[in-house]
């Protein structure tokens, strides 16, 4: 897969954009949260058909809500590749695969995930 810096960037503004909107919407307590989930865009997945990825520890909400060493990696050459140059797809896949991610930050399994719509 050909590494385009500028798709790099502009999926990551694309994530930018939808966190600051999340955050714009969400209550006080799920601001905050939103706040300390660290977001990064990576072009390469290691496992090649995926779209992102949530490694570390869920939030335990009933824990002070703090987050350890936890990372959401939102993989960009992918997502990309399946969209086919459709820019409204490559923004709804990001959208549903970072809502996916922050579900699993969230502590949600595929199941809970689903009935969301974010699977
Ligand atoms: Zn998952």
């Amino acid at each position: 897969m050909e590494h385009h810096e500028g798709m790099q960037t502009h999926v990551e503004r694309l994530v930018e954009v939808m966190l600051q909107d999340l955050r714009a919407k969400a209550s006080p307590e799920f601001a905050e949260i939103l706040e300390t989930i660290p977001v990064r865009v990576l072009w390469e997945s290691p496992e090649h058909d995926r779209y992102g990825d949530f490694f570390g520890v869920p939030l335990d909400m009933g824990n002070g809500g703090e987050a350890v060493a936890s990372d959401i990696i939102i993989y960009a050459g992918p997502l990309l590749a399946h969209s086919n140059g459709d820019d409204q797809e490559l923004h709804r896949m990001t959208h549903k695969t970072l809502m996916h991610e922050i579900g699993h930050y969230l502590g949600l399994d595929h199941a809970e995930l689903e009935k969301r719509g974010w699977n």
